[in-house]
């Protein structure tokens, strides 16, 4: 079956109709979220036509993995990570570490994770998402893939537990990364990468990021939706169902090139190739048609 032409459809208003200047890959897109059943195809067409024809979905526990995995069989560029999220550690028991570490040997499967640490919420004990998070870093270790790592208000316990692991993992993004500087310089220690969201669009708590993304080198940063969560505040139009989506990742390149003072070719070319390399992708090249 022929892929549908890379053109818009009249979801989004015409002032959010990007097209990134270089192909993007968004390294946190949820689409196995229930938001995007009803409409997949569509999703995933807008996001080529706004050159955002690489995605990682994120796999937040067993079922949302396996999702994600099948998601990743179907489409070309998509691709799948599997973990507990911090939220569902304390349904990790061996049973669960053995249906992951199978996932592990799926080609689709291009990072362990989603796991961490979120103590913002505690909706899993602090106890619980420490064992699930290690137990996955012993996996990650095993297998060889990197890591896709979600941090809340954990940032001195996230780096001490990566310290401790960190000759045994290969790589590791900090995914929507929020904290701050001196966080920041302790993942850098650490050599990890750091994804960015569309959190430094947020006026309200979102400005100390805008002075922090000169600080990330270029080979260790990577763009991410999260969608359909983060929806940018600033976006030059209003969309109706305020629903997140792989489409507007241009939005997010353009306002951290515009605070680190770079171009956002330079930006989306270097975000593309760190990512190319941290997840192993097929190497990404621009689309022949425009
Ligand atoms: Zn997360």
């Amino acid at each position: 079956m022929a892929e549908p032409a890379d053109c818009f459809d009249d979801v989004l208003p015409e002032a959010l109709r990007f097209r990134a200047p270089a192909p993007l890959v968004d390294i946190g897109a949820n689409l196995t979220h229930e938001s995007f059943t009803r409409d997949m195809d569509a999703v995933l067409q807008r996001a080529r036509a706004a050159n955002v024809g690489t995605l990682i979905v994120t796999g937040t526990d067993l079922e949302h993995a396996e999702q994600a995995i099948e998601l990743a069989r179907r489409h070309p560029g998509v691709y799948a990570t599997a973990g507990v999220h911090p939220h569902d550690a304390s349904r990790w028991d061996n049973n669960m570490a053995r249906a992951m570490a199978a996932l592990y040997t799926e080609p689709e499967v291009v990072a362990v994770g989603e796991c961490g640490l979120d103590f913002n919420r505690n909706f899993s004990s602090p106890e619980a998402q420490e064992r699930a998070f290690e137990a996955q870093l012993g996996l990650a270790a095993e297998s060889g893939l990197p890591l896709f790592i979600h941090e809340r208000d954990a940032g001195k316990r996230m780096h001490d537990i990566l310290h401790a692991w960190r000759d045994d993992i290969s790589q590791a993004v900090i995914h929507c990364f929020t904290a701050d500087r001196e966080t920041l310089y302790r993942y850098r220690d650490l050599d990890l990468h750091i994804g960015l969201t569309g959190w430094l669009c947020d006026e309200r708590r979102g400005h100390h990021l805008r002075e922090l993304v000169s600080d990330i080198p270029l080979d260790r940063l990577m763009v991410e939706t999260d969608c359909p969560y983060l929806l940018p505040r600033n976006l030059p139009a209003k969309l109706k169902g305020r629903r997140h989506e792989p489409a507007l990742l241009p939005w997010i390149v353009h306002e951290i090139a515009y605070w680190r003072d770079i171009s956002e070719q330079a930006l989306a070319a270097a975000t593309t190739q760190t990512a190319t390399a941290f997840f192993r992708l097929p190497v990404i090249k621009e689309p022949q048609n425009g």
